[in-house]
């Protein structure tokens, strides 16, 4: 078997039964990201916003796209937009990892970055005044745009449930950076049994449990504002975990389960491993691991 073009190796990810030893026999599982072909669960969602707009003809052969991103989002949309020759400009606050980036660079998109204090919202404010200057230009703005939790509703969550047709999933654990992924995956799931709570994963300095903000190393998770799209699913608890906690397990990871992760990742086993304790006998958690330890070399994820 071959394919011919790298979109169709977007998706069908590998689930992981992480395996840990947990006194009361309850399993984690893990959906592995990053063998998407841009690295990250965001080549779903770039790959999605591209072919929703097209499809509602905001955008044709000469637009250009502009997007504020942390990163995996940029790569996710100028891997597609490359793939439909469509100009890119991503807007990415400057303390956001080096490598992702250079990845969206080599893919041919224009990076623009805003000041890290002003964090995404001086992002957003800045992608909306650029595209004020450009003709033709479209934001898919994945914070507010609803086809950025349905990109997770119809191709992640359908996923988990045919991975594990055999097993019935007690919570559903993931961090939130838009909340594309855990309002379009903890809904799918919900509708399938309304009995799965969902658990949702935040760094320290994240406002969801009602902290002030403030910086975090923890990349990828963490909102400033409320995403609107929580309004549609119900959650059960909202766990802080710290950055320590997150890189101790990403090293963990690597050590113990040969598995290279990045921070939010880390984040998110954290999470599991102690909501793991509170959960009656055999329970099973699903997670997401979003990305790889490899796009955070530069900011040393292993040695902090
Ligand atoms: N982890 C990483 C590494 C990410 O890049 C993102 C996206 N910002 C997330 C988690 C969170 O995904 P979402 O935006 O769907 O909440």
């Amino acid at each position: 078997m071959y394919i011919t073009n790298v979109s169709q190796l977007i998706g069908r990810t590998p689930l992981i039964d992480l395996q840990v030893n947990i006194p009361n026999h309850s399993h984690i599982f893990a959906k592995l990201e990053m063998f998407n072909p841009g690295g990250s669960i965001k080549d779903r969602l770039g790959q999605f916003l591209i072919a929703d707009g097209i499809k509602r003809q905001v955008i044709n052969q000469n637009t250009t796209i502009i997007e504020p991103t942390a990163g995996n989002t940029g790569i996710g949309l100028a891997l597609a937009a490359q793939q439909h020759h469509l100009r890119t400009i991503l807007v990415v606050p400057e303390k956001f990892s080096y490598e992702k980036q250079q990845l969206m660079q080599a893919l041919g998109a224009t990076i623009i970055n805003t000041p890290a204090s002003e964090g995404i919202t001086g992002a957003i404010e800045k992608a909306k005044s650029i595209a004020q200057e450009i003709d033709n230009s479209y934001i898919p703005m994945q914070f507010a745009n609803a086809a950025n939790p349905a990109t997770y509703y119809q191709s992640l969550a359908p996923e988990i449930i045919q991975d594990l047709s055999e097993q019935k999933i007690t919570a559903f654990v993931a961090g939130a950076g838009s909340g594309g992924t855990f309002a379009g995956v903890a809904k799918y799931l919900n509708e399938q049994d309304a009995g799965i709570k969902n658990i949702v994963v935040e760094p320290e300095g994240s406002i969801l449990a009602g902290g002030p903000a403030h910086s975090h190393r923890t990349e990828g998770i963490g909102v400033e504002f409320i995403p609107p799209f929580f309004d549609t699913i119900s959650i059960d608890q909202i766990m802080t975990i710290s950055d320590d906690d997150a890189f101790y397990q990403v090293r963990q990871a690597a050590k113990n389960l040969g598995l290279f992760i990045g921070s939010s990742s880390g984040a998110a086993l954290a999470a599991s491993l102690k909501l793991a304790e509170s959960l009656p006998e055999n329970s099973n958690i699903v997670t997401i691991f979003p990305d790889s330890s490899e796009r955070y070399m530069s900011d040393q994820i292993y040695s902090k």
